[in-house]
């Protein structure tokens, strides 16, 4: 599909296996048809930045990936693993609660709102789900989590609560509390969207540092410059569909369909 001569990274992206695959995935909210038969895959290695208009199926379709929301049609395979359900006799059955929650320990999610708990510091945020989910001792866990801190530029602030750092700081908290469960993918949904402009940076810097890393990540973001400069892939949907998915720089520069086009024009 792709004119451009192709890169290292591109080639190295070619052979890398599929970590996620969305196969004619549809859900409704009551008889709200809200994703239409998305097809999408995802990288080992990969970062996929989505983008598209409010209310058109973005969130959805991430909660979905991690099974935050049931899917009404399709599959979706993260690591060949069917994520919700087991398949038997042709019919999709859902899995038992204990099983889903291990299915989403190899899925960090950060949202737009860091719900970091309040009560806790930033340093007692990144240990809990390792203490408390895989049973990790409390000084390999804290040990971990102090690295992670300083990996996301937070060593001086491991004691503050929530209350007492930015959201940018915030935010870079719950990013090193999702990825002290050592996933091997990370959702991303609209992670500075509710930041102060100048606190947006500091974020995006992270987030182009676990790119960096090697981590499989998808994003839904407004921020076309990272999608420009660090997104492999870009898929834009709109209605509940995917309207056009390909290399960032070209979308962006020579959007094919009025709808990506309309959608540019705006957030550019
Ligand atoms: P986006 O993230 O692209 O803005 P969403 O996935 O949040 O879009 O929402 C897609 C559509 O689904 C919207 O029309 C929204 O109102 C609807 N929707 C989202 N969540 C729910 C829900 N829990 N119950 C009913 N409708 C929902
Ligand atoms: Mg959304």
């Amino acid at each position: 599909m792709s004119t451009q001569p192709q890169t290292d990274t591109a080639t190295v992206q070619g052979h890398a296996k599929e970590l996620v695959r969305i196969e004619g995935v549809h859900k409704f909210y009551g008889s709200h048809h809200v994703l239409r038969g998305i097809d999408m895959t995802v990288r080992q290695g990969e970062v996929a930045v989505l983008i598209g208009p409010s209310g058109s199926g973005k969130s959805t379709l991430l909660r979905c990936v991690n099974h935050l929301e049931s899917i009404s049609a399709g599959r979706i395979f993260v690591d060949d693993h069917l994520i919700g359900y087991r398949e038997r006799g042709g019919k999709l059955h859902e899995l038992p609660a204990k099983e889903i929650a291990l299915q989403r320990r190899n899925i960090g999610m950060v949202f737009q709102r860091f719900n970091l708990f309040g009560h806790k510091t930033a340093l007692e945020n990144v240990m809990e789900a390792p203490v408390q989910v895989k049973g990790q001792g409390k000084a390999a866990a804290k040990r971990r989590a102090l690295e992670l801190l300083e990996r996301v530029g937070l060593s001086d602030r491991a004691n503050h609560y929530p209350a007492q750092l930015s959201g940018g700081q915030q935010q870079r908290v719950a990013i090193a509390r999702a990825l002290a469960m050592d996933p091997e993918l990370m959702l991303f949904d609209e992670p500075t969207s509710a930041l102060d402009p100048e606190l947006v940076g500091d974020v995006l810097q992270v987030m182009k540092d676990l790119a960096a890393s090697g981590m499989t990540m998808v994003v839904v973001t407004h921020e076309i410059g990272f999608a420009r400069e660090v997104g492999e892939t870009l898929t834009f949907m709109d209605g509940g569909v995917v309207v056009e998915s390909g290399n960032p720089r070209e979308i962006i520069a020579n959007p094919q369909h009025e709808r990506t086009q309309a959608f540019l024009s705006k957030v550019l």
